[in-house]
């Protein structure tokens, strides 16, 4: 099963899906049970691929690209195309163990700070009876700490492998070991255990609602202001842009 054509943004392929796609993607993927990647895309990957050949191949080559940014359903609408609704790493994870819990899919979440994916995973597995959570680790994407990694999956046999390391070190980690590690699906996640162990507050929903959620991010986060500075630049771009 392919994902419907993607719409791309200054060259990045986004897929116009919605949640419920997105799941019966997951589905099929995992019946078909070779490894594939998804990706969770906003205006800062965007603007870091056109920065970074070797994300902007990965994101080229990933199995699915979700649109977790608003700025990306924006970009497409001035395209003259649609991307139906915002599909994230933060609300997915949700609806993905949910599903999960349904269909008995495994999953192994890795990244994160120490003990934020165990907690993560206590919490998800609490809110969804029957979810099955084969592994947690914080590990690094540093080259040294994969052999351990590795191991741990490998003998964990998961289905879904979620990872969060942060766009792009998750998405070039990905790309570099799906193959070697035996899940038929491999997400980069960024943020999402941290805010499902609450160690971080996610933006309101009203805020979510008017597009601000990048705004919570640069008053909790402000030292992410300089990485911030691509949403102007990614507006700037896309008006800027013959496509
Ligand atoms: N992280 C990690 N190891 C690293 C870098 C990041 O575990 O070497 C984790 C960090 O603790 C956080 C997540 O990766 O849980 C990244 O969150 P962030 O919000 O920066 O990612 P984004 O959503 O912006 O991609």
């Amino acid at each position: 099963m392919h994902p419907p054509p993607a719409i791309h943004i200054l060259d990045v392929p986004v897929h116009p899906v919605t949640y419920a796609g997105f799941l019966d993607l997951v589905a099929a993927f995992i019946a078909e049970g070779r490894p594939r990647q998804i990706c969770t895309a906003n205006p800062e990957f965007v603007m870091t691929a056109r920065r970074n050949p070797q994300f902007m191949a990965v994101l080229q080559k990933a199995d699915l690209v979700l649109p977790d940014g608003a700025g990306l359903l924006w970009a497409a609408r001035r395209q003259g195309q649609v991307l139906p609704e915002r599909v994230t790493g933060s609300d997915g994870i949700y609806y993905l163990a949910e599903r999960a819990a349904r269909e008995g899919w495994a999953l192994y979440l890795l990244g994160a700070g120490p003990g934020v994916a165990k907690r993560t995973a206590d919490i998800l597995t609490q809110r969804y009876p029957g979810l099955r959570v084969v592994g947690t680790y914080a590990g690094t994407p540093a080259d040294e700490d994969y052999p351990a990694i590795a191991q741990r999956i490998r003998s964990a046999r998961p289905d879904i492998l979620l990872v969060a390391y942060g766009a792009p070190k998750q998405d070039l980690w990905i790309a570099q070991h799906k193959d070697d590690l035996g899940a038929a699906v491999s997400m980069g996640v960024g943020g999402a255990f941290d805010h499902v162990a609450g160690v971080r507050r996610r933006a309101p929903q009203w805020l979510i609602r008017l597009n601000l959620e990048w705004l919570w991010r640069l008053a909790t986060q402000p030292w992410r202001w300089r990485r911030q500075l691509d949403l102007p630049r990614f507006v700037w771009a896309v008006l800027h842009s013959s496509g």
